[in-house]
């Protein structure tokens, strides 16, 4: 509840972006506040324990920042989920479904070590694309998902139930 109420008081509502009608939820702020931003890291690695996990997968591109924190903070390893075309050697790639067209991401073939455990991390989940498309590479790339933690999770559009049998923790969600 205190990690929920860090994050409300750390994120602006930015209406029509990136196009009209939605409405963009900023954690720049949060990113920006060297204090808050440093509890949210120490509140995932507490919430799934520091020894639960053998390396951090961060989205691109805030879910980097992310990610870098949490490595940082204990000591393993970071991984970038890429979007397609920015990774120089054999990746694997996982395309999902937009709302118009289609996205991908990508991950090096050689990213894990067989069987580490995977913390995967980005700061929104939404229709839950993303984060499913990126479960399925950890696993493709020989990890094992450990967990999936968001800074916000936006409820009313049913990622947590695309994700199924995937769980999920939110610090904050709306
Ligand atoms: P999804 O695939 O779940 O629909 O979208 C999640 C991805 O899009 C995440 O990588 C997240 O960074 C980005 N995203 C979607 N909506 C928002 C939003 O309102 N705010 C922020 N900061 N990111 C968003």
């Amino acid at each position: 509840a205190e990690m929920a109420r860090l994050v409300a008081s750390r994120v602006l509502d930015v209406p029509d972006f990136p196009k009209p009608g939605v409405v963009f939820k900023d954690l720049m702020p949060l990113f920006a506040d060297g204090g808050a931003f440093r509890e949210v890291i120490d509140g995932i690695v507490a919430y799934h324990g520091r020894d639960s996990f053998d390396a951090v997968a961060g989205i691109e591109a805030r879910g980097f920042v992310v990610a870098a924190g949490i490595a940082y903070a204990t000591g393993v390893g970071v991984v970038p989920i890429r979007k397609a075309g920015k990774l120089p050697r054999p990746s694997y790639a996982a395309s999902y479904e937009l709302e118009y067209g289609e996205a991908t991401l990508e991950v090096h073939q050689d990213a894990f070590t067989a069987g580490h455990r995977v913390l995967v991390v980005d700061d929104v989940l939404a229709t839950g694309g993303t984060a499913g498309a990126t479960l399925d590479l950890v696993e493709r790339a020989g990890g094992t998902v450990a967990g999936f933690s968001v800074l916000l999770e936006l409820g009313f559009l049913g990622g947590r139930d695309r994700l199924a049998s995937r769980p999920v923790h939110a610090l904050l969600t709306v």
